[in-house]
């Protein structure tokens, strides 16, 4: 049978109210000797049953619940999860067919450590914890199966693999793979490198507001800051943006964009620079832009770098803000979750009464609904944003 791991006495562990985390310091003891990646059983202190999880002895978070059930990570149980996950794609998607879409999302399908992106008949799949990394093979036959798709890619890249105790590699799992394929995005023609793209090819958490921000762009100058493909700002010149600026400082990224720009016609100026440079710079220069997205990397992996972290947002802020013109419409976001919605607001609040400029709300953004979020796992709802007007 498998192993049994017992919390220390107390009704504060959040994964007695629903969340599927145990750190570390919260186990009391260990019945058995568990491999890393193996199934156990948690009880709590008192020996009443809690769920099944997946161990990991590396991780501060030691074991990630996969069930409240008594039963494994099988065959059936993968299946039934994957099916699930699905079939919940299907209803949100209704009779349309994104070209591309994330299938699984980790904790919040109820699969912690899985992520699997379809890019038209692709399927690039992530295993994050030694757990989910031990069953891979039944996951990927699994995926065949189900969906039956061209090739299944494994980007198991991911720097997060390290914290697991996991090695990094790709490899193709299935099929064949004669990248990059080429996609229609809300109509721009997208080149997407499955292989060398950041994360699986594209950022799948952003679709939705490229359809939102685009609506605001007609005849606006656009500066789409930290654009990797710069998608925000070819969407935007497609729905009749006026100019658009794009800064990333990879090179790679901007190559496949203006591969992209060129098909469709679309004319951006590209700007391979640290975006905290080229920042700096444009507002030496007087520049004005009417409509800014700013979409930065996650300044904060852990909780440790969070004040270095707010800082450096809040220096973004001044400076794009610097260059939003009067009317002019600031789309910002935040992909880490270690910054919570109130902090975020009260330093874009400060960015405006430090540069006087003052800020209108129009409207929250977040993660497209196809990364679901669980409202008991606060850790699944991290993309946030918001959109702001200049009010003078
Ligand atoms: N908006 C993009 C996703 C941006 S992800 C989209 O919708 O597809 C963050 C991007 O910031 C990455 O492309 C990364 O290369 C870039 N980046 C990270 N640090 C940077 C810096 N200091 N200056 C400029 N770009 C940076």
């Amino acid at each position: 049978m498998a192993a049994r791991i017992y919390l220390t006495p107390g009704r504060s562990h959040r994964v007695l109210r629903g969340h599927p985390w145990v750190f570390r310091g919260e186990i009391a003891r260990i019945e058995g000797n568990p491999a890393d990646g193996q199934c156990v059983e948690l009880y709590d202190a008192r020996e009443r049953f809690v769920g099944m999880g997946m161990y990991n002895s590396r991780s501060q978070i030691t074991v990630r619940l996969y069930s409240r059930q008594l039963e494994l990570l099988d065959e059936r149980f993968l299946s039934e999860a994957t099916s699930r996950a699905i079939a919940y794609r299907r209803a949100l998607h209704g009779p349309e067919d994104p070209p591309a879409e994330r299938l699984v999302f980790s904790e919040a399908d109820g699969l912690p450590g899985l992520i699997v992106d379809r890019y038209q008949r692709h399927l690039v799949v992530q295993t994050l914890t030694a757990g989910m990394a031990r069953v891979e093979e039944v996951v990927v036959s699994i995926l065949q199966e189900q969906l039956n798709p061209e090739g299944i890619l494994l980007r198991n890249d991911a720097p997060v693999r390290h914290w697991e105790g996991l090695e990094r590699a790709k490899r193709l799992a299935r099929g064949s793979y004669q990248g990059p394929l080429q996609m229609s995005l809300l109509g721009v023609p997208t080149a997407v490198d499955l292989w060398e793209g950041q994360k699986t090819g594209l950022y799948l958490d952003q679709i939705e507001n490229y359809r939102l921000v685009a609506s605001l762009a007609p005849g606006r100058r656009v500066l789409d800051c930290f654009c990797y493909q710069g998608c925000f700002a070819l969407v935007c010149l497609r729905q009749g943006a006026r100019e658009a600026v794009a800064v990333d400082q990879s090179v790679e990224s901007l190559a496949r964009g203006q591969q992209s720009a060129q098909k469709a016609g679309l004319s951006v100026q590209w700007v391979q620079a640290n975006a905290f440079d080229w920042l700096r710079e444009s507002e030496r220069r007087k520049d004005r832009f009417d409509l800014i997205v700013m979409d930065p990397p996650s300044f904060t992996k852990t909780k440790e770098q969070r004040e270095s972290a707010l800082r450096g947002y809040h220096e973004l802020h001044i400076r794009a803000l610097r260059l939003l013109s009067s009317g002019g419409i600031l789309a910002t976001f935040c992909c880490s979750h270690n910054i919570r919605l109130a902090d975020w607001q009260e330093l874009i609040g400060n960015a405006s009464s430090d540069t006087g400029v003052p800020l209108r709300f129009l409207g929250f953004l977040r993660q497209a609904k196809d990364h679901p979020s669980l409202v008991h796992v606060p850790e699944t709802e991290y993309l946030k944003g918001f959109l702001l007007e200049r009010a003078s």
